[in-house]
């Protein structure tokens, strides 16, 4: 490995310009794609939803025991779109897509990117 590489890998990118109302887009900072994907964890014993946090790179309850029903044990799930209740539980992973064929199939994604397929503005001439 280079020194220049290693320079890279110190200098890691929060993306922090890819905003969580869209649900991937490239970072202008890193040129990397991003998708936004959301998380929370719920009580295993009882279902309830906790707030959740992101350490290092893990996905966990900000406390250790269950406000409902004192239980320890936790699930993770992924959300497939958040609202404004699970945003406070949530928490948001900026994730690195590296192959950008699979990824992009939610409509808002697919919305942004009629503005460059002209193609299917044809019906409306
Ligand atoms: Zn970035
Ligand atoms: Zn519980």
């Amino acid at each position: 490995m280079f020194i220049t590489d290693l320079l890279k890998l110190n200098k890691k990118c929060n993306h922090e310009h890819v905003t969580p109302d869209r649900d991937c887009g490239y970072c202008p900072e890193c040129g990397k794609f991003i998708r936004n994907e959301w998380y929370i964890t719920r009580c295993s014993c009882c279902g309830m939803k906790l707030k959740s946090m992101n350490k290092n790179n893990a996905i966990i309850p900000q406390h250790h025991y269950c406000t409902n029903c004192g239980g320890e044990e936790y699930i993770v799930e992924k959300l497939d779109q958040i609202n404004f209740i699970d945003i406070n539980f949530a928490v948001l992973v900026k994730q690195v897509v590296e192959d950008k064929k699979t990824i992009c199939t939610t409509t808002r994604c697919w919305q942004e990117r009629t503005d460059v397929q002209p193609k299917l503005l044809v019906q409306y001439l």
